[in-house]
């Protein structure tokens, strides 16, 4: 029987969770029509939480998590599938209900997965991950509401964080003027290489903000939420359009419905979990040929397995920049 090595994390009787790599087997592996022998996973904001257990993501256990992963899968009953086929999963539960990208091994059901696009690797796949795949929902939310290059600027709130750093360089590639806001200064020069045409210190709209502003920009991808998501709005021109994601500030939005009934501004919610199979494949499409892979190359950094419990503290106290690929097979 093949074994693999996995990252499980267990409650403790006394309260609190543990975090330890572990050899399993494929008679351990969860349910599902298709097994994929995992190459590459990736570290997001999620992740950081379910293996610090800071919000309860896990929900059931024990668990191995990683809500994303790449890799080839080794048998299918599920009939789009068959041994060999490079895929990509995000989401579904994975990596909270159901295990995920950190083990060698993942058996999931085949309606979860997508096709690796042709001329990408598994590890560029994972260096986009869930995070760049979300920035991706967020630029196509942004067009289906009418946004072009031209329109106006673009606001990217969390800009050096992993869904931010993805939208700078995938907006910068299509044509559009890209704010970056930032906390981190020492940063700018990253995100200009990016794509970001100026920086704005995040300290300009993470404080409570008035219900209109002078009109700065015609869109924004915001991963931030609380204040920022509010002052945001609040400065969108008039019938522009904010996609909104993340909640590394704070899960609440303390606006008021000014923007939408005096300017005609569109708040567009963002969802990648549970987001219809039409949607992902047009997405990873997109990534294939708009995003720079020069780019996605320079804004990632690979790690191990070993390393997630480490990455996944750091990615909370937001002090990973960009994208981090964790070498999984
Ligand atoms: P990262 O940690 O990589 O990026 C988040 C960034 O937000 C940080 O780098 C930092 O950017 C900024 N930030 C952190 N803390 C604060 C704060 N207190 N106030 C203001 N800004 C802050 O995470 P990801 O990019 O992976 O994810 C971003 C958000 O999007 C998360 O909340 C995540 O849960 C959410 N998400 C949602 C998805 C969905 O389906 N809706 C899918 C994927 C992610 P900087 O240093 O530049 O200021």
């Amino acid at each position: 029987m093949s074994q693999f090595k996995a990252l499980l994390v267990s409650k403790r009787e006394e309260g609190g969770q543990t975090a330890e790599i572990v050899e399993l087997s494929d008679s351990d592996l969860m349910e599902g029509d298709v097994t994929v022998a995992v190459e590459w996973s990736t570290v997001n904001y999620k992740d950081g939480l379910a293996v610090t257990g800071k919000a309860p993501v896990v929900r059931r256990w024990p668990m191995v998590p990683g809500i994303d992963f790449a890799g080839r899968v080794e048998s299918s009953t599920h009939p789009d599938w068959k041994a060999g086929d490079n895929v990509i999963l995000n989401g579904w539960g994975v990596g909270e209900t159901h295990w995920g990208g950190y083990g060698g091994k993942a058996r999931v059901k085949g309606d979860w997965l997508v096709p690796l696009p042709d001329g990408m690797t598994s590890q560029q796949a994972m260096a986009i991950g869930t995070a760049g795949y979300t920035a991706m929902l967020c630029v196509m939310a942004l067009e289906q509401h009418g946004l072009k290059p031209g329109a106006g600027d673009i606001l990217v709130t969390g800009a050096a964080g992993g869904v931010g750093s993805v939208a700078v360089a995938l907006l910068a590639g299509l044509g559009y003027r890209v704010l970056a806001s930032t906390g981190r200064p020492q940063e700018a020069d990253y995100l200009k290489s990016l794509g970001a045409a100026d920086i704005i210190d995040r300290s300009e709209l993470s404080g409570p903000g008035k219900p209109l502003a002078k009109e700065r920009w015609a869109g924004a991808v915001d991963s931030v939420g609380s204040h920022t998501l509010a002052n945001a709005l609040a400065q969108t021109r008039y019938g522009g359009v904010v996609a909104a994601c993340g909640l590394a500030q704070g899960m609440d939005l303390p606006a008021s419905v000014a923007p939408f009934i005096l300017r005609g501004v569109t708040l567009a919610g963002i969802d990648s979990v549970m987001a219809p199979q039409a949607k992902r494949r047009e997405a990873w499409t997109r990534l294939a040929r708009d995003l720079d892979h020069g780019k996605l190359a320079a804004i990632t950094q690979t790690a191990t397995l070993e390393d997630v419990p480490r990455l996944a503290s750091e990615i909370l106290a937001g002090q990973v920049r960009g994208r981090v690929t964790v070498k999984v097979g």
